[in-house]
């Protein structure tokens, strides 16, 4: 099954809005250059309008970091699907391990930001991920399907091809662990096993599967050759334009 590859920068709190532009003009130029392949951007709320501009007219996507599920509304620090939209912002990352794990979001709270995306248009890319502790524990697979079914519960078979998933041991982000390719591989297999019995085999053949946590251009090569790896979520290296540029060409 043909799945175009789909490489992704969380840019997480970093950028002042001239910085975003500058590293957004960057990627630009990289695209402007590599065609067979997605590639987005998630900077902060505060630069996506200025990258919103950067890129616009371009193949560069953009995400948002998290999204609420109403459209507006009394929900102070939130930001809303319509107001993405809004600004030309197509994708939102929701459940990253940090809004998991430093703010808390469960996955029913997730669930909802999920389905309040798909309503207006915008694509998520959800994430998931173990713990070192629940994986020394050899609950790795028990706590990636809890998530998964959760998260995508009441997601319609027609609007699940819109969902990409990201693969994001807690234990390999920002710490310069990497997963093995073997380990991913078999963790990617996995979950598109149970997105087929949750929808069907279509779905799961289409729908891509990001492997995410200490990915740099060390490693994204032979990450990419994996059957079931279809892209890569990236933090830290992604804030870095040589970096990123390599990842993105990758081989
Ligand atoms: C992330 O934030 O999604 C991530 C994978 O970070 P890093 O690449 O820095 O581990």
């Amino acid at each position: 099954m043909e799945r175009k590859p789909f490489i992704a920068g969380n840019w997480k709190m970093h950028m002042t809005v001239a910085a975003a532009e500058q590293l957004a003009a960057a990627v630009v130029a990289t695209c402007s250059q590599v065609h067979d392949r997605d590639v987005a951007v998630a900077p902060p709320y505060t630069a996506l309008a200025a990258v919103a501009r950067v890129v616009a007219g371009t193949p560069v996507q953009l995400a948002a970091q998290n999204v609420h599920w109403e459209e507006k509304g009394a929900f102070t620090g939130e930001i809303s699907p319509v107001m993405l939209k809004d600004i030309g912002c197509g994708l939102a990352i929701v459940g990253h391990s940090e809004r998991r794990h430093i703010f808390f979001e469960s996955d029913g709270l997730i669930n909802r930001r999920l389905l309040g995306a798909l309503r207006q248009g915008i694509k998520p890319i959800f994430c998931i991920g173990e713990t070192l502790a629940e994986r020394e524990a050899g609950r790795t697979l028990a706590v990636l399907e809890g998530q998964i079914r959760a998260g995508l519960a009441g997601v319609e078979p027609a609007t699940a091809g819109q969902v990409v998933i990201a693969y994001e041991p807690v234990w390999a982000i920002g710490t310069g662990k990497t997963a093995t390719e073997n380990q991913a591989q078999d963790i990617h297999a996995f979950v598109r096993k149970l997105v087929g019995e949750l929808f069907d085999k279509t779905v799961a053949g289409h729908m891509r599967i990001l492997y995410g946590g200490s990915v740099k251009a060390e490693n994204i090569d032979v990450l990419m050759r994996q059957e079931d790896i279809d892209g890569v979520l990236v933090g830290g290296a992604a804030l870095q334009a040589e970096e990123f540029d390599r990842i993105i060409r990758f081989q």
